[in-house]
């Protein structure tokens, strides 16, 4: 679950990291008041959940009342990288002499957190790692060590800072750490952090991204995820309990397991185009699987549906009854292939079968989506 930056800037102000001074507004009104209160010239920030705002036109100064209130307009009345404003960040425009990077995440390869430093802030880390790969400082920890700050201190000396500077940013450094660790992160970024003309140091933006896992062992107070998204498809697929990432095509996947969806997606999108990645993990029912058709279902323009599911842990012809009773309710029409191994799958190609699903009982996915392909293109040419 990744954090909106206000509610990051309120962690990291927790910690004693140094944060703008900032008021969330949800309707041009508020914006102004609270500009009006912050004092001009104010940076109004559209709080949506993605990198690169200030490029798409999502970070914009005002100066004056008439400003505020144009630029306010504009950003609630439409969308950044296709995410619709609910809510303006208004904070406090500093000068900024410098900009720096500091982020934290879990290095997979290693298994182990990764601190990362650059003297290259406000641009994306990924590009700077091409470009100027020197520009940049990084640091295991051992997931149970401490990180002290005479480490902090070394790994920032090496990209060049010193005395003061070196010794305040080490602290952030630590701070940030810290906050890395009693959330459970997967992620925390400041980029930038910034040096001001006036010398002191500014988290200017917060990305805070927290393992779902984790969430109930968080002390902390946390916003409900649900809040947390914007696509009304993702939504549902989280009250719902599944995995569900829409993507932009029109063939619906189901599937039991995050390695099985993933085969289904990319060789479906040889030929076609997925319209979503799901995955019910280990906890098919019939209910489930009725709900992940009507989630599916939500989407306009379906051509057909893709079902993926093994039935180790899963009882799978329980979750075929879910999908042939959807099927029966809402006629559906669409081609609907499921290839479904494992326990009980005798049972489940009957249960499929009746509701007129079309069933793959060999063992590669690659046989299913041929089947599907085939059934694509008698409709395209009957
Ligand atoms: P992002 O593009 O989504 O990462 O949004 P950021 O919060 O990082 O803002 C984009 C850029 O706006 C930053 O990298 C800064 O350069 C600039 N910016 C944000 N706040 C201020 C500010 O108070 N003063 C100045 N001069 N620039 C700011
Ligand atoms: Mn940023």
């Amino acid at each position: 679950m990744r954090l909106h930056e206000y509610e990051g800037a309120d962690i990291l102000e927790s910690v004693g990291i140094p944060v703008p001074r900032r008021q969330v507004a949800g309707t041009t009104e508020d914006t102004l008041h609270i500009a009006e209160e912050i004092g001009y010239p104010v940076i109004l920030k559209a709080q949506v959940l993605v990198g690169g705002r200030g490029l798409a036109g999502g970070v914009r100064t005002a100066s004056g009342p008439d400003e505020v209130e144009e630029i306010a307009n504009e950003l609630f009345g439409r969308e950044i990288k296709g995410l619709p404003v609910h809510k303006i960040m208004v904070c406090e425009k500093v000068d900024i002499a410098r900009e720096l990077y500091f982020g934290v995440t879990i290095d997979g390869y290693a298994g182990k957190p990764v601190i990362v430093v650059s003297t290259e802030g406000g641009v994306n880390i990924e590009a700077t790692a091409r470009i100027s790969p020197e520009k940049i400082a990084s640091l295991h920890v051992h997931p149970e060590a401490e990180f002290y700050p005479y480490q902090a201190r070394t790994l920032l000396r090496s990209l060049g800072l010193s005395r003061r500077l070196l010794v305040s940013c080490a602290d952030v450094l630590v701070r940030l750490y810290r906050v890395f660790r009693e959330f459970e992160a997967l992620l925390v970024e400041i980029n930038p952090l910034c040096v001001l003309t006036s010398g002191g140091l500014l988290a200017v933006d917060a990305v805070v991204e927290i393992d779902n896992a984790a969430l109930s062992r968080i002390r902390q107070p946390l916003p409900k995820p649900l809040e947390q998204i914007d696509n009304p498809l993702e939504r549902k697929g989280q009250e719902i309990g599944v995995t569900y990432v829409d993507l932009d095509g029109d063939i619906g996947i189901i599937s039991s397991g995050a390695g099985l969806g993933m085969a289904s997606m990319d060789i479906i999108a040889r030929k076609l185009r997925p319209a979503n990645f799901m995955e019910t993990g280990g906890g098919i029912t019939e209910d489930l699987l009725y709900k992940c058709m009507e989630l599916i279902m939500m989407k306009k323009n379906m051509k057909a549906i893709f079902i993926n599911v093994y039935g180790g842990i899963n009882p799978i012809h329980e979750g075929a009854k879910g999908v042939v009773r959807y099927m029966k309710e809402h006629h559906v029409t669409l081609p609907v292939v499921a290839k479904a191994l494992g326990n009980h799958q005798e049972e489940t190609w009957d249960i499929f079968r009746s509701g007129g699903v079309h069933v793959v009982t060999g063992a590669a996915t690659e046989s299913a989506v041929e089947r599907l392909f085939e059934l694509m293109e008698k409709e395209v040419s009957p």
